[in-house]
């Protein structure tokens, strides 16, 4: 399944109130084969294979399932010719950009534009001089695709290094920028820059600092952020900061774990801004002294019902009404429990009142069932798959 198929909703489409989130910094848009970064376009979501490029069937697979998972724009590494050659059969098997991630050889970047890559990723200072530059660039130009250049605190240069006292937030913006520019020179600039540190904090200094400084697209991330609990926190608190004061085109959640965590990552972390929505959601309390249910249970059989709704649909499972609907009045359905009373309830209104728990949840999965249908078939008369207009 192409994941892209989900519906998804984009800030504008969300529910007034939903997001805190200061305006985006105005940055320039890029096209990454058909996916916009930048500009007006939405936060993309984006990640790496870690399968060997030159396996062709395996590193196909492993992109199927991150498009299933959400990712948006996919990277790979091109370390030799034979990697390169292999996007040529990768491209046409996939359904979203392909970038290349070449580091060194300045040849690769070519073999890979001309065998299918949709970006190049590449750090000027180690691509092997300006002559070397210039012709990745004039390749780039001839064939429409952006680059990214992405600096690191592993590649900070040394005068940089001895300027600002080491490695810091701002010797890796400065290092971005003399890259960016090596570049810009040679009148290109369809650029993306990312200036990743593994410390969270840094890299929200980095970030901020850069974006006053230029509008090129930024991509963040965290790099080398940790396993998937640890790895995901970091990466949220930094990008989740960043994207709250408007800053930040496309996102990566780099994490030791499986791709699928990365994604969930990402997807939560625009979720949690109201940035955008895909799939549903479901809220539920931390419960308390005051709960009268097995509240547990009933989550995780909501759960288990969210699985098969494609829609971003937002539920609320509460562990008693002291609170009232209105707690989850932002939410679709809720289903408040108490004792001897259930509570099913449509954006903060009482729909039904039941005595049985069992007839409640049926309730909620029948009204989660019918509504995600509706949505998935208006989503189709949209993009012209279903002509059906009789739809609520
Ligand atoms: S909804 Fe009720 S049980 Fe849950 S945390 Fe609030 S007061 Fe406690």
């Amino acid at each position: 399944m192409n994941g892209l198929a989900l519906p998804i909703l984009d800030r504008e489409k969300l529910p007034e109130g939903s997001s805190g989130v200061l305006p985006r910094h105005r940055t320039r848009k890029v096209m990454i084969g058909n996916v916009p970064v930048g500009g007006d376009a939405p936060v993309a979501v984006q990640s790496m294979c870690d399968t060997d490029t030159r396996d062709v069937l395996g590193t196909v697979k492993q992109i199927h399932e991150m498009e299933a998972a959400g990712c948006e724009i996919v990277r790979v590494a091109v370390p030799d010719t034979e990697a390169a050659h292999a996007l040529a059969q990768i491209r046409p098997q996939i359904h979203i950009p392909l970038v290349a991630d070449i580091h060194f050889d300045w040849r690769l970047a070519l073999l890979a534009a001309e065998h299918g890559a949709d970006k190049l990723r590449i750090n000027p200072g180690n691509i092997g001089g300006q002559a070397k530059i210039a012709e990745v660039v004039a390749c780039a130009k001839d064939r429409g695709l952006p680059i990214r250049v992405g600096v690191n605190q592993g590649s900070i240069e040394k005068d940089l290094l001895d300027k600002y006292g080491g490695n810091n937030p701002d010797s890796l913006v400065e290092s971005a920028l003399r890259n960016a520019e090596m570049i810009a020179d040679l009148d290109f600039h369809d650029i993306v820059l990312s200036l990743k540190s593994s410390n969270p904090a840094e890299a929200i200094a980095a970030y901020r600092s850069v974006s006053q400084k230029c509008d090129y697209p930024l991509h963040l991330g965290v790099t080398e952020a940790g396993p998937v609990k640890t790895g995901s926190l970091k990466s949220a608190v930094a990008l989740g900061t960043l994207l709250a004061e408007g800053i930040g085109d496309t996102i990566r959640v780099s994490l030791t774990g499986p791709k699928s965590e990365e994604m969930e990552a990402c997807w939560g972390i625009l979720q949690a801004l109201g940035l955008r929505r895909r799939g549903p959601e479901l809220v539920s309390c931390p419960s308390c002294g005051r709960i009268e249910i097995d509240l547990l249970s009933l989550v995780e059989e909501v759960q288990s019902t969210l699985r098969d709704i494609q829609s971003p649909l937002k539920v609320a499972v509460m562990g008693c009404v002291v609170n009232g609907p209105g707690e989850a009045r932002d939410a679709d359905w809720g289903i408040f429990g108490g004792k001897g009373v259930y509570l099913l309830t449509r954006k903060g209104e009482i729909v039904e009142r039941f005595t049985d728990r069992d007839a409640a949840k049926r309730a909620l999965t029948a009204a989660l069932i019918d509504a995600d249908a509706q949505i998935v078939r208006k989503s189709a008369v949209i993009a012209g798959i279903h002509s059906d207009t009789n739809i609520v």
